[in-house]
C-alpha cells in the first residue's frame, strides 16, 4: 500500500537567499535553490549543484515553516519565492505541492532553462506566476556548444509556454556568451522571440570569472 506520505515530492536544497529585490521578480523575493541540473553550461558558476553536492532534502511543509518569516514582505510587495538551482523544474512537482500549501496572496518564480522533459513544463505551467527563462541562445549550433544540450528542446517547451500562460508571464533572459556568440547573435535571438510573441527579454552580458 502506497501511503500518501511516500507520494510527497521533496526538495533537495542548497540555500535559501532572503529579502532579494528586483533580480528574480517583482517585489521582495526569497531565492530557494536546489540541486541538479541537466545542461553542462562552460561558464556555470554553480557547478557544485551540477555534481552530487550535499543537499537537504526538505518537504513543502518544512520550506514554508522557514520561508514564512518574511510573508509580511511578499504580501506588501507583490513578491514571493523564486525556485533556482541548478534547474528548478526538476522540482515541479515539489513547487506543484508547495503552492498548495503557501499563501495565495504569494508570487513563485521559477529560473529556467526549460531542458527539461515536457511533463515538467506542464505541472509548473499550473503552479507557477512567473518565468525567468534563460535561453542562453536561440542558434542550435551555439546553444548545443555551450550547454551541452538541444536547443529544440528548449524552443518546443517555450512555445507550449507562451500557448498556456501566454507570453505575459514570460521573462527570457538573452546572455552574451564570451567565446560562444556575439551581440549579432544576441539580436538574432531577440527577434526570434519577438517572433514568438515574446516581448519581455533582458539583453545582457555574462561576467566570467575564471577560479
Ligand atoms: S543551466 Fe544554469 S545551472 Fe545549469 S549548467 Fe547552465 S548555468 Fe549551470
Amino acid at each position: 500500500m502506497v501511503s500518501e506520505k511516500s507520494s510527497e515530492a521533496l526538495f533537495p536544497l542548497l540555500s535559501i537567499a532572503r529579502l532579494r529585490m528586483g533580480t528574480d521578480g517583482t517585489g521582495v523575493t526569497t531565492l530557494v535553490a536546489g540541486a541538479g541540473c541537466p545542461l553542462r553550461c562552460r561558464w556555470c558558476i554553480n557547478k557544485k549543484l551540477l555534481s552530487d553536492a550535499p543537499a537537504e532534502n526538505v518537504s513543502a511543509a518544512e520550506l514554508l515553516d522557514r520561508v514564512k518569516i518574511d510573508d509580511l514582505y511578499f504580501r506588501t510587495t507583490g513578491g514571493g519565492i523564486t525556485f533556482g538551482g541548478g534547474e528548478s523544474l526538476l522540482h515541479a512537482d515539489f513547487i506543484a505541492q508547495f503552492r498548495k500549501i503557501c499563501p495565495s496572496e504569494w508570487n513563485i518564480y521559477a529560473e529556467t532553462s526549460l531542458a527539461v522533459p515536457r511533463k515538467a513544463v506542464e505541472t509548473a505551467s499550473g503552479c507557477v506566476s512567473f518565468f525567468i527563462v534563460d535561453c542562453k541562445d536561440m542558434n542550435s549550433g551555439i546553444y548545443s556548444a555551450y550547454t551541452g544540450g538541444d536547443a529544440e528542446r528548449m524552443k518546443a517547451n517555450l512555445r507550449y509556454l507562451i500557448e498556456t500562460v501566454g507570453p505575459q508571464r514570460i521573462l527570457v533572459r538573452v546572455p552574451r556568451i564570451p567565446e560562444y556568440n556575439t551581440e549579432a547573435d544576441q539580436k538574432r535571438s531577440v527577434s526570434e522571440l519577438k517572433a514568438l510573441g515574446i516581448e519581455n527579454t533582458d539583453v545582457f552580458d555574462y561576467i566570467i570569472r575564471e577560479e
